[in-house]
């Protein structure tokens, strides 16, 4: 019988339950166990994909092509797995799938209601990933706070699924505890008003992670227990800390895995989180850095760095930097500043290497264009993802072809000579203004060419798949004059004879791809496009 694990959120948000989820499953899994995870976000978008980065954070992309919340990608290099569509759950989703249903006389002319028909399709969505994954655990994360309107039904399908079967079912609370800088004492209050609001929704939490700036002492614990109705050795200590691969171990020091399975009655069948201590022995001790620019454009909101935008692209250096024991520093450039003056490019000369990663709409394109030229002149190692593809095209073309004003149609769509273009299917799409998941999305089939940089990077292999997700490609009317020019293409799709990966010769690292390799690295299988652009950045050249 698999067990399920419903993981929700105290009265405070971004207080790293989707780490905390993800956590959980690598240390149930290092405990030789099957695991699986769902996000639940509570929003009415069927998915994320037409959300803005700056307010939801990165959009992730599975292989099957769903647009969904961060968390997945966090579940996906934790537990080294691929998900699906079937992890991830909103309420759009699930009200669009109980309407149709409705539609086609699926309930059999009976009143469809929102209770309990709404929570009876979430539990069936669960017991779906169940069966399909037939994993040993089904970890289930409830995105938003407890005590929000949104979420209740959710919450309400937790608290049916613990009535059916009392013994499967397991509710884990991740609630933060603050410390006042005037009063300096850590409170537990906020803790005790999430357990009262999830006690109304019907809900005891068996475990509370109590996150907090640094570990809770005893007297704190002993609160919480007596406070929140719990066993003492049931309130987890989950303190900040430097790196998130760290959770795991620090959630073990705390024998949170021994915990949960006494309460499912199981035996641990092995103990195993070796390698993934090494990693975090390499994360803490690594001396040496490595330098890498970012030039994009969503990291500010107001005052503050939203670096969630691009938080896959972040772990993805991340795992590559510390293949060769190196900490990765990080430096955000905003594109827009090389557009007011060009002399800020020199700056660029400071960086080991420089990532442009994915993004849409004009602002700043021009500046990333320079930035571009700028590494492919001086000889700058550059990884360029998706749009970070498409510019290094349109610069090759204007500076190297000569094909003044060469542009995407995505930013001017009169553009003499448009070396990316839409593609005709796409076309229809925009017409009739249905975005939402019509993106060329998901992992496509990408050949490489024999005794190119990718190839090589690759393992010499003859295919790879890889995750995409947009709408403009690489014109076909232009491959030749730009390869006739020294461009490489490296990587076509074969099926649609679509560009999938450029580079450049004499050059240290120049290589760009129109899929989204960063969706796909894992920390202890780093990206090899990472890879090979964090060992040019390292090695003198
Ligand atoms: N805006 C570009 C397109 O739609 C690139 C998208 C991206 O970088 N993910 O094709």
């Amino acid at each position: 019988m698999p067990k399920y694990i419903f993981v929700c959120g105290g009265v405070m948000s971004g207080i790293g339950k989707g780490i905390a989820t993800a956590s959980i499953g690598k240390i149930l899994q290092a405990k030789g166990f099957e695991v699986t995870a769902i996000k639940i976000d509570p929003y009415i978008n069927v998915d994320a994909g037409t959300m803005n980065p700056i307010e939801h954070g990165e959009i992730f992309v599975t292989d099957d092509g769903t647009e969904c919340d961060q968390d997945i990608g966090n579940y996906e290099r934790f537990l080294d797995e691929d998900f699906s569509t079937l992890n991830y759950l909103t309420t759009g989703r699930v009200y669009q799938a109980v309407i149709n249903r409705e539609r086609n006389l699926g309930y059999q002319g009976r009143c469809v209601e929102v209770v309990p028909d709404i929570p009876n399709e979430v539990i069936s969505r669960i017991k779906k990933v169940a069966n399909f994954s037939k994993a040993d655990f089904v970890l289930i994360e409830i995105g938003g706070t407890v005590g929000e309107y949104q979420n209740l039904l959710f919450l309400e399908s937790a608290r049916m699924m613990k009535l059916k079967e009392p013994k499967n079912v397991l509710f884990i609370l991740v609630s933060y505890l603050p410390i006042p800088e005037k009063i300096g004492e850590m409170k537990t209050k906020p803790t005790q008003t999430a357990v009262r609001l999830l006690n109304e929704a019907g809900i005891q939490p068996d475990i509370i992670l109590a996150r907090a700036r640094v570990p809770l002492d005893e007297p704190r614990k002993r609160k919480i227990s007596i406070f929140c109705n719990l066993n003492i050795k049931d309130v987890i200590s989950a303190p900040d800390i430097e790196s998130i691969y760290e959770v795991p171990i620090n959630f073990e020091k705390e024998n949170l895995g021994k915990r949960i399975l006494e309460k499912f009655n199981l035996k641990p069948k092995k103990s195993d989180l070796k390698e993934w201590k090494k990693l975090v022995k390499v994360i803490k001790n690594s001396k040496k850095s490595v330098k890498i620019g970012i030039v994009g454009k969503y990291f500010e909101s107001g005052k503050f760095t939203l670096l969630d935008s691009y938080i896959s692209v972040i772990e993805a250096i991340k795992h590559a930097s510390y293949f060769f024991k190196r900490k990765p520093e990080i430096h955000w450039l905003s594109s827009q500043k090389y557009e007011r003056n060009q002399r800020n490019l020199q700056e660029l000369k400071k960086y080991q290497a420089v990532i442009v990663p994915g993004g849409f709409g004009k602002r700043g394109i021009e500046g990333k264009i320079r930035a571009i030229e700028f590494c492919r002149k001086n000889k700058i190692p550059f990884l360029g993802l998706c749009l970070g593809m498409q510019l290094p095209v349109i610069e090759f073309a204007r500076n190297v072809c000569g094909l003044r004003g060469a542009n995407s149609t995505e930013f001017n769509q009169k553009t003499k000579y448009p070396v990316i273009d839409v593609m005709p299917e796409q076309k229809a799409f925009l017409k009739e203004k249905k975005y939402g998941g019509t993106m060329r999305l998901g992992a496509y089939k990408c050949q490489l060419k024999k005794n190119t940089i990718s190839w090589l990077a690759y393992g010499r292999k003859d295919y790879i798949f890889e995750r995409h997700r947009h709408r403009y490609e690489l014109n076909n009317e232009f491959r030749e004059i730009l390869e006739k020019r020294g461009l490489i293409i490296s990587g076509l799709n074969p099926e649609k004879d679509l560009v999938e990966i450029i580079e450049l010769k004499n050059h240290p690292f120049f290589v760009a791809t129109q899929f989204h390799p960063e969706f796909k690295s894992r920390p202890l299988r780093p990206h090899p496009l990472f890879r090979e652009l964090i060992k040019k950045a390292i090695i003198p050249h």
